[in-house]
């Protein structure tokens, strides 16, 4: 049989094992109820899925991990299919790419491309899926060095409505390429990427948490240092309210903490004094202003960045919300940790300024439809509905904090970061976006994946 050959393919029914292992969500806090499920594990297996759904008029919705399974409009109804296609991730050395399944995880690729020297435009975690984060833009933790991690992406191998396996590229459907990064989804099933790598020798990477008492000093220091920061550097500064679990350090459940972690690429062996000084001249000054309670900072190999921000590994249930800052002067300091820090009551466990800028900024001709970020900071708070912190809490919570930052409010959300999905949401102007509704009619003329169109991303609202 040759490899693409359709194969009978078992959708199940709620009540079945199978059901709950393709229908299973990182976000516990939005649970995927379809009709029917299947997890495909062969691209025949996918084009049989999408065949059945045509011939029972199903619509169909399409995931990983269901990391985002709270940012997309819920699965309620339908076919959902999981993509978790065997096969390894194949890095070719000489390109400098990896061939990515559908199913992998970040952490794969990272394993992946280590012996070869190279690192990936991963995010903070090693557990996220690469293709939705992929098709999402993609805030890496070397982001200011790569830009937008979907600006990257050379190839994407998707099963569309009619059941066939095409492969967009800069030569084959340059504008299906454009369109599939960033553009919110809705063309099809994808089943393979291909990304471009980058040469890494070291990293320095780490954390370092403070208590939030020190907050505001330490907050406009960071802020200070990111204006100028050099490119190789990408951070996140975080206000965190840690419960007292296992896995957690106790010194950092006693309160509130502030934490700056991030990574510092040395992408050959000659520039490694030169991570290191940079790295210095971001923690020096704030070491000096408070004695950390922990502080894991040093220098290491790229898969060290996936343990640098702690991020949990096991589903979670979670509410949040994202926007896109411009630039922070000392009111916007206070306004926000008025809202998230100290005393504040928040009910978020994290609450997170991005740093941007750097080739975030730039635009990449090479790039996809979502090609940069036009803002300073990337801000993302959220938590979980545990305990005395009701879902309302956190809703309510996410509207003070958006009311509060309004004045820094860009407008412009990135699809991978967004957590609620009925948050306001704008990651293309009017152009752009009736651009990609142009080559979704032209590759989903039925609408079968319409479903899994991000909200906000077409011309239509
Ligand atoms: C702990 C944590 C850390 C994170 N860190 C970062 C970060 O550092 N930077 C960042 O940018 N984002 C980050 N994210 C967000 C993450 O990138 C998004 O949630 C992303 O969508 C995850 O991809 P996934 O495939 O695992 O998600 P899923 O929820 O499985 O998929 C999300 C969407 O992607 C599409 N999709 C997924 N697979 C396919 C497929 N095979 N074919 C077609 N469409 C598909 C679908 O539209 C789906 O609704 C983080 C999220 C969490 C929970």
């Amino acid at each position: 049989m040759r490899q693409h050959d359709v194969l009978p393919v078992a959708c199940a029914a709620p009540g079945t094992a199978e059901y709950d292992e393709a229908a299973a969500v990182f976000n516990l806090a939005a649970p995927a109820r379809p009709a029917v499920a299947v997890t495909a594990r062969s691209v025949a297996e996918v084009r049989a899925a999408v065949r059945e759904a045509d011939a029972r008029d199903l619509p169909v919705r399409v995931h990983t991990t269901g990391h985002a399974a709270g940012a997309r409009p819920a699965v309620d109804g339908g076919l959902l299919i999981r993509t978790r296609l065997d096969g390894p991730v194949v890095v070719d050395a000489e390109r400098r790419t990896a061939r990515v399944p559908a199913g992998a995880t970040w952490g794969e690729v990272v394993a992946a491309a280590a012996p070869h020297g190279l690192a990936a435009p991963h995010g903070s975690a090693a557990h996220v899926g690469v293709v939705g984060y992929l098709l999402g833009g993609g805030v890496s933790f070397y982001g200011r060095y790569t830009g937008l991690a979907a600006n990257r992406v050379r190839a994407v191998e998707l099963v569309t409505a009619d059941g066939e396996l095409v492969r967009a590229d800069a030569a084959t459907d340059p504008e299906l390429l454009w369109a599939l990064r960033g553009g919110g989804g809705g063309f099809g099933v994808v089943t393979a990427v291909e990304v471009e790598l980058f040469t890494v020798a070291k990293v320095v990477t780490g954390a370092a948490y403070w208590s939030a008492a020190h907050a505001r000093p330490l907050l406009r220091a960071w802020r200070d240092w990111a204006k100028e920061a050099p490119r190789r550097a990408t951070t996140s500064l975080r206000v965190m309210n840690l419960p007292p679990v296992p896995g957690v350090p106790p010194a950092l459940a006693a309160g509130p903490v502030l934490c700056v972690d991030g990574a510092v690429l040395a992408a050959s062996r000659e520039e490694v004094a030169q991570a290191r000084r940079q790295a210095e001249d971001l923690l020096a000054p704030l070491r000096g202003l408070a004695e950390p309670l922990m502080d894991t900072w040093a220098l290491t190999d790229a898969a060290g960045v996936l343990d640098a921000h702690m991020d949990p590994a096991e589903p979670v249930p979670f509410i949040g919300d994202h926007l896109l800052l411009a630039d922070l002067g000392d009111d916007a300091v206070d306004a926000f940790l008025d809202v998230v820090g100290e005393g504040s009551g928040s009910p978020l466990a994290v609450a997170t300024l991005r740093q941007l800028g750097g080739a975030f900024a730039d635009a990449d001709p090479r790039g996809g439809v979502l090609n940069r970020v036009d803002a300073a900071y990337a801000y993302m708070g959220s938590g979980p509905p545990f305990g005395p912190v009701t879902a309302a809490d956190l809703e309510a919570h996410c509207a003070t904090v958006r009311s509060a930052l309004a004045p820094w409010d860009t407008g412009r959300t990135v699809p991978s970061l967004v957590e609620g999905a009925d948050r306001p949401q704008c990651h293309l102007d009017a152009e752009a976006r009736s651009a990609v509704d142009r080559v979704r009619a032209r590759i989903d003329p039925r609408g079968r994946f319409a479903g899994d169109i991000a909200p906000g991303a077409t011309a239509a609202g």
